[in-house]
């Protein structure tokens, strides 16, 4: 893969207790250093007018002002500090450059994956909340819609929690398709399954909210039955993941028991979506706050890329994700 990679992320300080630290990317850039073939590249950051196609001009303006004075809390969960401006900017930048090549045809080897922070998923059009600022991966998804390199795009979020922030964002439009698994219950309790988009967007968002405890068997099956499917029938040009790896079964803040061949059992099958529809495949981070498992588990990515098959273990998926993706079925037509 090709990572997209700025110190400028770095200076977002969060402070010594948050979850959300700049050390999250020193241990991604760690793991990666050890192995092969890894390139980064920085990219320019977002321009305001850019980041103004998906939010809100005063919520822009007023933090702009927010971080000038020196930043603090926007809410309990949301630190900004002097240098989240300019983070922010550039984490949206770095997710703009994955559409662009991924949409410029960079794949297998050279698939691109944005490292950026402060992540993005839950900023909505006039807020900043749950840790992110600008909506990274809907600021990519509407610049190149935007500029015409794309006609659709399709949005996967592995990220453990529902990305409120994207499905709003484009809850109303045809043009982008919402998918997110997460856990049921947990920040921001949005993204049941009766929550599939409105008007023109009536079916273009799908939520598979899971149970406590699901792991690999269980994003797997849901993968196949829910997710694979939506994706084909939307048929985007682009598909970015929104991914973040915090449903790992050692990461700190879910109940989720996705392991790190997890995550590359689910880019094998994100993959072959991409390739199947035609379409430009890229990766946004979002959350992850295990240091160990983050690092090791966007290495296991990377390496999916290079040739590496995971290995799958036999466990079978729970009662609670069959009848759950029942219903998910049937609310979507499949
Ligand atoms: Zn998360």
């Amino acid at each position: 893969m090709q990572f997209g990679y700025s110190e400028t992320c770095l200076d977002h300080d969060t402070g010594a207790r948050h979850p959300e630290t700049a050390d999250r990317l020193r241990a991604i850039r760690q793991q990666l250093t050890r192995r092969h073939g890894v390139e980064y590249v920085d990219a320019d950051p977002a321009s305001v007018d850019t980041v103004g196609t998906v939010h809100d001009a005063d919520y822009v303006a007023d933090l702009r002002e927010f971080c000038a004075d020196g930043g603090g809390e926007w809410d309990a969960d949301t630190v900004a500090s002097r240098g989240t401006w300019d983070a922010a900017l550039t984490s949206a930048g770095l997710a703009q450059w994955a559409a662009e090549r991924a949409l410029d045809g960079d794949d297998g080897r050279e698939t691109p994956f944005s490292l950026g922070r402060p992540p993005g998923h839950h900023a909505v059009e006039a807020d900043a909340m749950g840790f992110c600022f600008f909506n990274n991966a809907a600021v990519a998804a509407q610049s190149v819609l935007d500029s015409g390199a794309a006609d659709r795009v399709a949005i996967f979020d592995w990220d453990v929690h529902h990305g409120n922030g994207t499905q709003d964002i484009f809850y109303d439009r045809d043009d982008v398709c919402y998918v997110s698994l997460h856990e049921q219950g947990l920040f921001p309790g949005t993204g049941d399954i009766e929550e599939t988009g409105t008007g023109a967007g009536e079916g273009t968002t799908l939520n598979v909210p899971l149970r406590a405890g699901a792991g690999d068997a269980d994003y797997l099956l849901t993968y196949e039955r829910a997710v694979a499917p939506v994706l084909d029938r939307f048929d985007p040009d682009l598909l970015l993941v929104s991914a973040g790896f915090d449903a790992h079964r050692h990461d700190p803040i879910s109940r989720m028991r996705v392991s790190t061949e997890g995550y590359a059992s689910l880019t094998e099958r994100v993959r072959a979506t991409a390739d199947d529809a035609d379409a430009g495949l890229g990766f946004v981070l979002e959350g992850g706050y295990s240091l160990d498992t983050l690092s090791e588990s966007i290495a296991t990515v990377h390496e999916t890329f290079d040739g590496r098959s995971p290995v799958e273990d036999d466990a079978d998926p729970t009662d609670d994700t069959t009848d759950l993706l029942d219903e998910v079925r049937s609310i979507h037509g499949l």
